[in-house]
């Protein structure tokens, strides 16, 4: 049966110019060899995460926790902090949408520098708010003078992801907490670290929330185990804030907001750290081939401290990224500006690196 289209009801005008998710995402992703697309980590989940997810599951007959206590209490742990300081969702990019949903009205500015995440300006445009970005330096960077010039009454929000999505650039710790201290504490800032891992110590990773937010009360820090913990599939991600910040998300939370073999799998993930760290030292060996063996073909590449590196290809990005494609290598093109590529297996560094010595602009 056909269902007429032009008669159903028109939804709120807040969803007229929304730029929508995943425009860049190479389609049908089965048809690729190499999946280089999402940043995902590239190896299979771990088995004591399966056994722990097949015993959870025995007891779903049952409602899981209320607001995933038994996940925040372990994360509080790592992080040296209480429970409290913690909320949980299936995703960080869901914290973010009741973040944005819950501090901002009608007349509020959400300010981000840009290009960044694609989620961002669609969560803020939900939210009500207006977007303001502001441009990144000619390194790919945060540009710090831009960013506060950018701040006024209207500033609700801003939103950092360091590091940076889809550039891999990064401000150190000292950085980020200078730049802090120059944004009125009236406003949320909001601290995606979604990369955070790659670019830093385990212990620092593990201990800078607390000394972070110690400093700066108005901060939320977003973390995920999509992208170094390798649980993309699971959707798992969490917010660490002052409890009263903590307090309002959850307000707004619906009940449940992760399922119990989910957060099994989280919680037997955090016994795991040295898979992480084999993670990320693989990263950075792959990261480096992959710098160095794109920079020997003249390309340009941003300075990546992620799982992933930016080539600023402007009108070409296009032309690579089908090139890619043609050869079995899933990447993220954003064209006009540049094309993202993750850092996988040496055999996906292999692939991308022969691609790129056949390509040539424009052909
Ligand atoms: C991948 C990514 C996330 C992770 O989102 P989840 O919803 O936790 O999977 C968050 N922020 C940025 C910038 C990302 O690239």
């Amino acid at each position: 049966m056909e269902i007429p289209q032009s008669d159903t009801p028109t939804p709120s005008k807040r969803l007229d110019d929304l730029p929508g998710y995943g425009k860049g995402r190479a389609a049908g992703s089965a048809i690729f060899s190499h999946s280089l697309g999402s940043n995902e980590a590239p190896d299979a989940v771990d088995p004591a995460i399966m056994a722990a997810v097949s015993a959870a599951l025995s007891g779903d007959n049952r409602y899981p926790d209320l607001r995933g206590e038994t996940l925040s209490s372990a994360l509080a742990l790592r992080h040296a902090l209480s429970a409290e300081h913690i909320a949980v969702a299936a995703g960080s990019i869901v914290l973010l949408d009741q973040i944005m949903r819950g501090w901002c009205d009608p007349g509020d500015a959400v300010l981000i520098p840009w290009r960044s995440y694609e989620a961002y300006p669609i969560i803020a445009g939900l939210s009500g708010a207006s977007l303001v970005t502001v441009p990144l330096d000619a390194e790919h960077r945060l540009d710090r003078a831009s960013l506060l010039a950018a701040i006024d009454a209207h500033t609700r929000i801003v939103v950092i992801c360091n590091p940076n999505n889809p550039t891999g650039t990064a401000l150190d710790a000292d950085e980020i907490d200078a730049l802090i201290a120059d944004i009125p504490s009236r406003v949320l800032i909001v601290l995606d670290e979604a990369y955070c891992d790659y670019s830093g110590s385990a212990a620092q990773v593990a201990a800078s929330p607390s000394e972070r937010l110690a400093l700066h009360p108005n901060v939320v820090i977003l973390r995920t185990f999509s992208k170094a913990w390798g649980l993309a599939g699971l959707r798992i991600g969490y917010a660490i804030a002052a409890p009263s910040i903590i307090a309002t998300i959850h307000a707004i939370q619906p009940p449940f907001p992760i399922p119990g073999i989910v957060l099994a799998a989280a919680i037997a993930a955090l016994d795991l750290e040295p898979a992480v760290t084999a993670r990320i030292a693989s990263n950075a060996i792959e990261r480096e081939r992959l710098i160095e063996g794109i920079t020997a073909q003249g390309l340009p590449i941003a300075a990546s401290q992620a799982n992933f590196v930016w080539l600023p290809l402007c009108d070409d990005a296009a032309s690579l990224n089908n090139h890619f494609a043609r050869s079995g290598i899933a990447t993220r093109c954003f064209p006009g500006e540049g094309l993202r590529i993750t850092t996988g297996t040496p055999a996906d560094t292999d692939a991308v690196l022969n691609a790129v010595a056949r390509w040539r602009p424009n052909c």
